[in-house]
């Protein structure tokens, strides 16, 4: 009997047990893939996962507090294409479980006192619009004044069109707020996923003081294909692949997902601050 059978009822229970690589194509199992971190057997490649996948893997059991998360955009524009924006927004929350496009709160990794904003690209692509901004603001604030630990992971598709300048403004503001850390000993780490692109890494995904991308992660401003067009050139073999950035020097290095909890705490035990307690907070 094959794998995928014409019967869609047949079909529509297997999808749930299988998954199809999207680098190798092999057909693997969803549990196997789970227990690896996300990661295919078969390859290597580290699938998308959710903000809450996330925490479980970065932040000790039961310690993470998330905080903002009654902050809702008020679609400025009242913005309309096929459907209303106010309504996308609503059929996202449901579909993803989260608020908007980012997860910010605090906790402990390793023991050491962490804040963490994690963004979910099941939530519209992971767009930035002004609850996403307000969120990473808000959180870089709270780590300077507390010279705590800071560390986002980046997952994003750029700005949110729907809020137009709104989604724009994001990128000065967040980065206005980071230029606070530099008056003090805040740790400000960057992880980059698959996809971080945009106007999230034209801002704070790229200011880091250390950037740490997954393998093969997608990483650039514009896409490949309207850079392509626009230059009217051919682009190299792996353009704006982790591998690619690290090459040339615009990312510090790229991490399996099996060891980035061990690696993100070597760096906060040798720069960051190991002295915040979580009470204190
Ligand atoms: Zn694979």
């Amino acid at each position: 009997m094959p794998l995928f059978g014409s019967d869609s009822k047949t079909k529509s229970s297997l999808d749930g047990l299988w998954l199809k690589c999207n680098n190798c194509g092999e057909i693997v199992y969803k549990k196997e893939v789970d227990k690896n971190l996300k990661v295919c057997p078969k390859c290597n490649y580290h699938f998308r996962m959710s903000a809450k996948e996330w925490i479980d893997i970065l932040i000790d059991q039961n310690t993470f507090h998330e905080l903002w998360d009654n902050i809702e955009s008020i679609d400025p524009l009242d913005f309309k294409d096929r459907s209303r924006y106010r309504d996308k927004l609503k059929e996202a929350q449901k579909q993803a479980g989260v608020n908007d496009a980012v997860v910010t709160g605090y906790g402990t990794l390793n023991d050491m006192f962490i804040n963490i904003g994690i963004f979910d690209f099941n939530f519209m692509g992971g767009s930035m619009g002004s609850v996403v901004g307000e969120k990473i603001t808000r959180l870089i604030e709270k780590a300077a004044q507390e010279e705590s630990n800071l560390l986002i992971v980046t997952s994003s598709g750029g700005a949110r069109m729907q809020e137009g300048i709104f989604s724009l403004v994001q990128m000065a503001k967040t980065n206005a707020a980071l230029s606070r850390l530099k008056k003090n000993k805040t740790l400000y780490l960057a992880l980059l996923t698959d996809p971080t692109t945009g106007g999230v890494a034209a801002s704070f995904a790229s200011v880091a003081d250390i950037i740490i991308a997954e393998p093969k992660a997608l990483i650039g401003f514009a896409g490949p294909r309207v850079i392509s067009d626009t230059i009217g050139q051919k682009l190299p073999e792996g353009f704006q692949r982790a591998e690619f950035l690290l090459e040339h020097g615009m990312i510090d290095m790229v991490i399996e997902r099996k060891v980035i909890k061990k690696t993100i705490t070597q760096i906060i035990r040798l720069l960051g601050n190991t002295e915040k307690k979580l009470t204190a907070s």
